[in-house]
């Protein structure tokens, strides 16, 4: 069988906020490395192919929970030359605010979503606070008028979307959470979004205190080694070493966008 042709990989910065390291680890932290947390939605491009991974919050979800706004998503996809009212497909890793706000400014898209992940938005476990603290309930209900209207393409486990990329369930910090796996020029890359918020928590091996379950949340490090293989990358979600380890998408881009593959 032959390659497919590989994606060009991007993650874009939209807002961040200053953290005790002690917030972002079960048990707290020794060391002070994570003080910032970065809010990224990410772009896989491919010719006229194009898929926007997550879509952010905006700048009134910003305000209320007291984020750093930096920029609009639908901003931040522009200066990569994506309009997003054209785009045609979202893959969506959870519910969470922070990941599906603003899909209002894709009227063309279709969205990729886990059944487990609306079940579990719209089921039990969000009469606890606990759990459900992370979801916008406006935003859940505009999700299932996406499903009435035929908005939604659901995944249940494993799928690939078309050659050189696919969803992969995980679980853990929710339980839809779903991770994507694209070919691009260096290899296999995994977006790991919040299966691992840092880099340090699946290295370490310290969750993240917003947690669906515990043991998925660890045996989901595994299964994003295993997408990886030897030599792919795992993109953790909200790593600020994010934008220091890969170049800018070009030098008008310097701390708004760095390409990943
Ligand atoms: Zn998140």
């Amino acid at each position: 069988m032959s390659e497919p042709a590989p994606f060009e990989v991007y993650a874009v910065r939209y807002a961040t906020v200053e953290r005790h390291a002690a917030e972002n680890f079960i048990g707290g932290d020794p060391h002070e490395a994570a003080s910032r947390m970065d809010y990224f939605v990410w772009l896989a491009r491919r010719g006229g192919q194009v898929f926007v991974i997550d879509t952010g919050f905006n700048e009134a979800a910003a305000r209320r929970r007291r984020r750093d706004f930096l920029r609009s998503p639908v901003e931040g996809l522009r200066l990569l030359g994506i309009d997003a009212s054209l785009v045609e497909d979202v893959i969506v890793t959870h519910l969470h605010y922070d990941h599906i706000g603003n899909f209002d400014r894709f009227p063309k898209a279709r969205f990729h979503l886990q059944d487990r992940e609306l079940a579990y938005a719209t089921g039990r476990y969000m009469a606890t606070p606990f759990f459900a603290w992370a979801y916008e309930v406006d935003e859940i209900l505009a999700m299932v008028r996406n499903v009435y209207a035929g908005r939604v393409r659901f995944h249940d486990g494993d799928a690939q979307i078309a050659a050189g990329i696919s969803v992969h369930h995980i679980g853990g910090h929710t339980k839809g959470l779903q991770v994507v796996r694209l070919w691009t020029r260096t290899g296999w890359l995994v977006l790991a979004s919040d299966a691992s918020h840092y880099a340090a928590n699946m290295d370490e091996g310290r969750p993240f205190p917003v947690v669906a379950d515990v043991t998925e949340m660890v045996d989901g490090w595994a299964r994003l080694r295993e997408l990886a293989g030897e030599t792919g990358r795992i993109i953790p979600g909200h790593d600020p070493l994010v934008m220091q380890h890969y170049p800018a998408a070009s030098a008008a881009l310097e701390g708004i966008a760095v390409r990943l593959d």
